[in-house]
């Protein structure tokens, strides 16, 4: 059977919280599409403009899609997830916003910059064409502490952790805190560099898929998949937490 499933946009949620029911639950080897929100949760569009990025709403930033149960993922395990794809792309933004990021301090006023993503690449100005890379900036499981946690940063269920390599054959590890992992992902990026030194990315709605093989050997690690899988490619890893000896958080850890 052909074990494919597809969460719309609507169906996403802010903060990590164990209590969240799952909009799907798949056997391990599953292939779930993702419709992600941009990190505005929406409340930015191509015709935005800088004023508009003065009165972002904070509470409706960072949508996750999810959260998705994995059948018989439990605390101690580790979920697999294997970046495959991305699309499609169409438009996306990049901000300053006032108090928010490294740049806060030098540019205090509001500024919006809208790209067209249609092809290959954004252009940043005329002349200036930024490659397109997408991935997923938060991608991450459910704590084991109840409650509802911030989805800002980065914690020991992955989330936002803004790993610009975490594209295409690339494959993530997380630990998993709760009964059915309760999966979920969002704030896609089109391009970023080594840090979202201005507070954000290329942010920019796109669809992601994700698929789940079955556990195996002792450890039961369960495997995702995210999107088509394109043969050959080969990225180095990257963990949030736990790793090989001497990988600290969003430290290369392997892959070629
Ligand atoms: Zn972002």
């Amino acid at each position: 059977m052909a074990d494919k499933h597809t969460i719309h946009r609507d169906h996403h949620h802010f903060g990590w919280d164990r209590s969240l029911p799952p909009v799907l639950e798949v056997e391990p080897g599953a292939t779930v599409e993702f419709e992600v929100v941009d990190a505005s949760g929406g409340q930015l569009n191509p015709s935005s403009t800088a004023e508009d990025v003065a009165r972002i709403d904070f509470a409706r930033v960072n949508p996750v899609t999810g959260p998705v149960y994995i059948k018989g993922a439990r605390p101690g395990d580790v979920l697999e997830v294997e970046i495959l794809d991305f699309g499609p792309l169409s438009w996306g933004w990049t901000a300053s916003i006032p108090g928010f990021g490294l740049l806060a301090d030098e540019f205090p006023q509001p500024y919006l910059k809208i790209w067209d993503l249609k092809k290959d690449y954004g252009e940043f100005a005329p002349g200036i064409r930024i490659p397109l890379r997408p991935f997923p900036g938060t991608i991450g499981v459910a704590l084991a502490e109840p409650g509802n946690h911030s989805i800002v940063p980065p914690r020991q269920n992955g989330g936002n952790m803004d790993i610009r390599h975490l594209t295409r054959g690339s494959r993530l590890y997380l630990p998993v805190w709760v009964e059915g992992a309760l999966f979920s992902v969002g704030d896609t990026h089109a391009a970023q560099g080594d840090g979202e030194v201005c507070g954000t990315a290329i942010e920019a709605p796109m669809t992601e898929r994700l698929r789940r093989r079955r556990p195996r050997g002792s450890a039961r690690i369960l495997t995702g998949a995210v999107g088509r899988l394109k043969a050959g490619l080969h990225v180095p890893y990257y963990t949030s937490l736990k790793g090989p000896p001497g990988a600290g958080p969003g430290q290369r850890v392997g892959g070629g």
